[in-house]
């Protein structure tokens, strides 16, 4: 019987552990977790057209919230687009997991010093395994051309009803700082909502005091009142321009997954969908090794990463070839088109015909300034 250490335990650890103990029950499996609780301190969303119906099981009984149709909010475009929304949040992921795998096989507070191919180091001592995952989160990309998206997101709780009821994924109707900004948010009851100031931005500096001020505004506008901050989550995420993945995946022998192996939306950083298909995928796998799931996951990021180049064209438009104040008119201009294809675009599966559609029309970007962009892509 093969045994598998997943070495952190957020989404992608935890989606992984979850599709073993659904699939392959006499795994031995052991799931390790530096913190307290499982998952961390997320609030992770996706569209229905993310996740496809064969590899729902991985997340069956975990969502918490959905909605049927969201909202897009741009300066000449207002729109409410009928691609149903969910989130879930930590909690209901940690136990999701607990109720899934046995406590022997959950580790909580074990801070990992190293992982190798078949084994893991921690202040206890060394743990053996056929197959080590790491499933750590993010890592410094030195070997990827970066942009970031950066939020602050707080759970507001009003007196009185906040009068939103769908999800409102982008609001770009707020002032333009720091790239292109917008607001997000999601009514999770009628006197509870998250609110997250987000910003495309070429640098990773998060300026927390300022955000945080921005929403306390953001929310007095709403209908609510004054309200109650629940809680608060913030991140800095990757969006790749550019770089090279063979040298990302170099010299490696420790399977990756989550942000970890790349394993995330090249434009809009969200990473639940590749959680679930690489989950789902680890289930089907005969060879539980380091060896066999490194070549599985190299091989998957590789193939992804060619799949997904157009997106890190598009993501170029948005940092360099718009001009400063003006890259929202890139999503404005995206937004005019069908719902199919935006579900496609979020499901990164966009079919040639999808891509023509999204370049053609009047251009969001001078032409000159796109055109060194696009060199700049190809070099
Ligand atoms: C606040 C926030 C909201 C986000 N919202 C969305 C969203 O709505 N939709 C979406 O698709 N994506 C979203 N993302 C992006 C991305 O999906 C998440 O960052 C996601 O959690 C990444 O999954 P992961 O498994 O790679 O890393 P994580 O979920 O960060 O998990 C890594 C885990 O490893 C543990 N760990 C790290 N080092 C060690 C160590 N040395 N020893 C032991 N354990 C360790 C950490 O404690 C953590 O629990 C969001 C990101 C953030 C930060």
């Amino acid at each position: 019987m093969s045994r598998i250490v997943i070495a952190g335990g957020g989404l992608s650890g935890c989606l992984a552990a979850l599709a073993i103990a659904r699939r392959l029950p006499n795994v031995d499996l052991l799931l390790m977790e530096q913190g307290d609780t499982l998952g961390g301190n997320h609030t992770w969303s996706f569209f229905d057209s993310d996740v496809p119906p064969e590899i729902r099981w991985v997340i069956e009984g975990i969502v918490a919230s959905h909605w049927p149709a969201h909202e897009v909010h741009f300066p000449r475009r207002s729109r409410t687009i009928d691609i149903g929304y969910s989130s879930i949040r930590s909690t209901e992921l940690d136990q999701a997991v607990r109720a899934a795998l046995r406590p022997d096989q959950i580790r909580l507070n074990a801070r990992i010093h190293a992982v190798d191919a078949n084994s893991v180091s921690l202040d206890g001592g060394t743990i053996a395994a056929d197959a080590v995952i790491d499933a750590r989160g993010p890592a410094a990309m030195p070997d990827l051309d970066l942009g970031w998206q950066k939020f602050v997101g707080q759970y507001l709780r009003f007196d009185r009803p906040h009068g939103l009821t769908l999800p409102v994924i982008m609001d770009a109707t707020v002032e333009q700082i720091d790239g292109y900004r917008f607001v997000y948010q999601l009514p999770i009851s009628p006197t509870e909502l998250l609110i997250e100031d987000t910003y495309y931005s070429p640098t990773p500096a998060l300026d927390q005091v300022a955000l945080r001020a921005r929403i306390e505004r953001l929310a007095l506008a709403t209908g609510g009142g004054s309200p109650e901050v629940v809680s608060e989550e913030s991140g800095v995420l990757p969006i790749v321009l550019g770089g090279d993945v063979d040298a990302f995946w170099q010299n490696g022998t420790v399977p990756r997954l989550g942000l970890r192996g790349g394993f995330f939306h090249p434009t809009t950083s969200y990473s639940f969908p590749d959680a679930v298909a690489n989950a789902a995928l680890l289930s089907e796998q005969g060879e539980l090794t380091s060896e066999a799931l490194y070549r599985l996951y190299r091989n998957r990021s590789e193939r992804l990463w060619q799949e997904r180049s157009f997106f890190r064209i598009l993501n170029r438009m948005l940092f360099e070839a718009a001009e400063p104040g003006q890259a929202y008119r890139v999503l404005e201009h995206f937004y005019r088109l069908p719902p199919a294809i935006i579900a496609r675009f979020y499901a990164a599966h966009l079919s040639g015909v999808d891509k023509m559609r999204i370049l053609t029309g009047k251009p969001p970007v001078p032409i000159g300034r796109a055109i060194t962009a696009l060199r700049r892509s190809a070099a």
